[in-house]
């Protein structure tokens, strides 16, 4: 009955990664290995990894005309993502200046460049997109105003699935949409504010209190705990040697986005989505780390 199994509305960066022995300070310089790119943005890296996994996925979001967006387009494109909604022109695309010395210590520089031009009206402009979805899952890495006019053009039967990453307070329309609402602990703590409180399950409770339906809070290699009005299951990780843990949110989200699209419970689809999470950590880097349906199924 859907055209796309997730419609995932969001950033888009090219990640220019350069290793060095120590991060410079202010006023230094200092030299560093040949220059990575490599495509990223919480938004595109989670339609990669939904599309990765077999979910017919869309992408609404916004590039610069230019390599870097050529880059994230093709990479887009190869995993099987339809680009029909990513939009081209208005600003540079997105760069993270990112540097990383020997002990994996990073400092990172976030151009938001064209994410900061997708606005409400590109939203309203792409409708079709959203009655076409069966669910919709959004991040907070581009104006929170485009996220309102997302929970604003949902369709009836769409269900929204948002990480606040990064982490901001949000207003309840945001919130009472949401289903599930996705964080980890430094997500959960700036959401919550002052009352935080310690735990997870702390947390989970004090979520839900602000209106969504759901929330999942990821755990790293602790696993996740759900929880909604039924109550609260830990859903444990799975076991493996984590190499490089980048991305495995972003994997952990999407394929949460497109179980529950298939009708699973909020436990089940949890369940798949340690599984595709685990997988994304044993690899080096973001999408090209990401797992198909037949590797999480030999898991
Ligand atoms: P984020 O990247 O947003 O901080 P997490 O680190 O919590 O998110 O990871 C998301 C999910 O990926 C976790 O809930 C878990 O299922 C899986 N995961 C992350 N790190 C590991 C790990 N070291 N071992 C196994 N699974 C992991």
């Amino acid at each position: 009955m859907y055209d796309y199994d997730l419609l995932v509305v969001g950033s888009a960066n090219a990640d220019l990664v350069i290793g060095v022995e120590r991060r410079p300070g202010a006023g230094e310089t200092v030299l560093g290995s040949d220059l990575a790119v490599h495509p990223g943005g919480k938004g595109a890296n989670q339609a990669v990894a939904a599309a990765r996994l077999g979910a017919r996925t869309a992408l609404l979001a916004r590039v610069g005309d230019d390599g870097h967006g050529r880059l994230l387009l093709d990479s887009m494109r190869d995993a099987g993502v339809d680009t029909t909604g990513v939009l081209v022109g208005g600003a540079p695309t997105g760069v993270a200046l990112i540097t990383v010395d020997p002990s994996g210590d990073n400092s990172i520089v976030v151009s938001p460049g064209a994410n900061a031009r997708l606005t409400p009206a590109d939203v309203r402009a792409a409708a079709g997109l959203f009655t076409a979805s069966q669910v919709v899952s959004a991040q907070l890495e581009i104006p929170l105003e485009t996220v309102v006019e997302v929970v604003r053009s949902l369709g009836p039967g769409t269900r929204f699935v948002l990480n606040p990453s990064p982490p901001r307070e949000l207003p309840d329309e945001v919130l009472a949409a949401c289903d599930p609402l996705i964080v980890n602990e430094h997500e959960a703590r700036v959401v919550l504010g002052a009352d935080a409180g310690s735990t997870p399950s702390q947390w989970a409770e004090a979520l839900l209190a602000l209106g969504p339906r759901s929330v999942v809070v990821t755990l790293g290699g602790d696993g996740a705990l759900v929880a909604d009005a039924t109550g609260e299951t830990h859903v444990p990780s799975v076991k493996v040697d984590a190499v490089d843990t980048t991305g495995a949110g972003d994997s952990f989200t999407a394929a949460l986005a497109w179980r529950l699209g298939l009708g699973e419970s909020l436990a089940q689809a949890a369940r798949y989505a340690a599984r595709v999470g685990a997988l994304a950590v044993t690899r080096e880097g973001a999408q090209v780390s990401f797992p198909t349906a037949s590797e999480v199924a030999a898991l």
